[in-house]
């Protein structure tokens, strides 16, 4: 069969069809190696019509034809890993770029190295990156041309090949021209970026006024032009009514109050119009943090529950108790989801590792202390009132835990979080102060003076030595500066450092300098609690006056949102401006507390 079509394919070639013929060629011969390579993966066992043709589709896909020029004189455009390049007076090489000259292995997909392993071992041909054929086929196409070689790069989008920079060394005498960036890429938002700072003083480009003159043959352009660099992209403030309305009595957790710090304009996307943004469906972080402090809540309350001290368990007894509690989490999570779909067998195995080395972890911050688990879970709500505009704080206090007439919350994280006081001064970082503001206030917790506030990671041990996983394995906050209350909460090692917390005694017996910005006095402390509320009151003031700004606390601010496409944030407009927060000042708490 296969000689027959191919005699037939040799009386149809005439010099007229070459190029078509070269190129159906190639479509018959790509075509056989995707059917057998379906055939090879369905070896064995019976492929349903749909599992082929998805095989075949994908194979088709995956598939690529060169094109060869057939004539001289002609300009042909083709990517490198695909083309054969006979008899070329002049190669344009663009894009030579670091990662793509030669190309930068993008990747295994879905498959693990592992599972690839296993698939090769299966006998299945995978395909795969190999750097050698990359720059094989660099080399290739840059020995090509018989007159000229032009390489060209965009030095605004990446760094140049290496390929350049030896080119350049082997031939010391080319000549390395820059070009102008509106010039080089001719985009219409380039010669606008350069006419936006000419507008703002810089001096004018050299090739900007030519540049511009070809733009100018658009009509169009002009008008455009003017419309664009003379707006503001401030965004306006919504009528207080309409804020009102969007925003009715404001019951929030303080991360809300934190977000509109971040940036009033995600706030109000967030928050006012509560638009949503569409994700795939993924078991994503959200159900397995939920799923995490689930586990932790049950190990917490059953010990509360049972009277058991914790500093009493063994190691052993102490992770059994955690896997107890993490089955039992998975049960009652999300349908018993983790348990019933085997798809997520592994996920929860890594799961079940992670919750039984953090309660070891939670176990070490008590051995050897005062202290003892008070409460897990425990919800919360007050009103900030401010001039009017009533604020409900409402949230979950992780765990509380007590120590000689004092109280410590905690919050437990999947990541790493700390406490930073200058964060905090730019509302970014309220949540401690308000949950120990909050736990204040707590009918249980009344006679119980504040110790502190603190970040748990959740995970797994994160350094193989035992000293540095200790090490920071500890809580990460807020404390009060007073070394009796801190030494009832936690044991102090040798050497002076808190087994629980991020800090340590120097040799004297007194708080250690280092940590000094995260000590607080109990006036102090106090101090801090109330600047809290006037933040949330200030914001829930901004809030009901309809603040929609585009002002984020820093660039970072805009690095994780997904609305930069909405807001259109460029600081070289009016009304675009980061917001340069104020530094924490804890003379500024001392005068407010005295
Ligand atoms: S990208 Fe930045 S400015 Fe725009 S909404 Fe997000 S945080 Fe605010």
């Amino acid at each position: 069969m296969r000689e027959k079509i191919q005699s037939l394919c040799d009386g149809l070639v005439t010099e007229d069809v070459q190029s078509e013929c070269a190129y159906f060629a190639q479509v018959y011969e790509k075509s056989l190696e995707v059917l057998s390579a379906a055939q090879r993966i369905g070896q064995g066992r019976q492929l349903s019509a749909k599992l082929l043709c998805n095989l075949i589709k994908a194979g088709f896909e995956a598939t690529k034809i060169a094109l060869i020029p057939p004539a001289a004189d002609e300009v042909r455009i083709f990517d490198i890993s695909v083309g054969r390049l006979p008899d070329i007076d002049i190669l344009f090489a663009i894009g030579v770029h670091d990662g793509v000259w030669p190309a930068r292995d993008s990747g295994t997909g879905i498959l693990s190295a592992a599972e690839q392993d296993v698939l090769r071992g299966l006998g299945l041909d995978l395909g795969g990156y190999d750097l050698a054929e990359e720059k094989m086929k660099v080399y290739t196409a840059l020995t090509q041309p018989k007159e000229r070689l032009y390489i060209s790069y965009n030095a605004q989008t990446g760094q140049p090949s290496v390929v350049a920079d030896r080119i350049q060394r082997l031939f010391p005498l080319i000549k390395k021209t820059k070009v102008p960036a509106a010039a080089a890429t001719g985009l219409f938002e380039d010669v606008l970026g350069e006419l936006a700072q000419v507008l703002r003083g810089k001096e004018a480009d050299a090739d900007l006024a030519g540049v511009c003159a070809h733009f100018l043959a658009d009509p169009q352009w002009r008008k455009q032009t003017r419309a664009i660099l003379l707006r503001t992209n401030a965004a306006l403030t919504l009528p207080e009514d309409t804020a009102r309305r969007l925003c009715g009595v404001m019951r929030c957790s303080p991360t809300r109050i934190e977000n509109f710090y971040r940036c009033p304009f995600k706030h109000f996307i967030d928050y006012g119009i509560k638009a949503q943004v569409l994700r795939d469906y993924e078991y994503d972080r959200l159900d397995i943090g939920t799923y995490l402090h689930l586990a932790l809540d049950i190990f917490t309350q059953s010990l509360i529950t049972e009277k058991k001290d914790l500093k009493e368990l063994s190691a052993e007894q102490t992770q059994c108790r955690m896997q107890a509690a993490a089955h039992l989490a998975a049960q009652q999570h999300d349908n018993g989801k983790l348990l019933a779909d085997e798809r997520f067998a592994l996920i929860h195995k890594q799961l079940v590792r992670e919750l039984a080395d953090t309660a070891l972890r939670i176990r070490v911050h008590f051995l050897g202390s005062e202290a003892s688990l008070h409460a897990s879970e425990v919800a919360f709500e007050y009103v900030v009132d401010a001039q009017g505009c009533s604020t409900v704080i409402t949230g979950k206090i992780d765990r509380i835990d007590t120590a000689g007439g004092y109280f410590r919350v905690v919050d437990y994280k999947s990541s790493a979080a700390k406490f930073d006081p200058d964060a905090f001064a730019a509302g970014t970082a309220l949540q401690l102060p308000v949950y120990i503001d909050a736990a204040r206030r707590l009918p249980a917790q009344q006679g119980l003076s504040p110790a502190g506030g603190y970040y748990v990671r959740i995970g797994e041990k994160y350094h193989d030595s035992a000293v540095k996983a200790q090490r920071e394995g500890r809580m990460n906050g807020l404390s009060l500066a007073d070394t009796k209350v801190l030494c009832a909460f936690s044991s102090v090692q040798e050497g002076g450092s808190f087994s629980a917390i991020d800090q340590s005694l120097k040799k004297s017996g007194e708080l250690h300098g280092r940590g000094a910005a995260k000590f607080f006095t109990a006036n102090e402390l106090y101090a801090l609690l109330c600047t809290a509320q006037r933040m949330i009151a200030s914001a829930a003031v901004q809030i009901y006056s309809g603040v929609t700004d585009i002002n984020p606390a820093g660039s970072e601010a805009c690095k994780m949102c997904d609305y930069a496409g909405i807001c259109q944030i460029n600081p070289e407009y009016e009304g675009n401006a980061y917001r340069v927060p104020e530094r924490f000042e804890k003379a500024q708490l001392r005068r407010e507390g005295a």
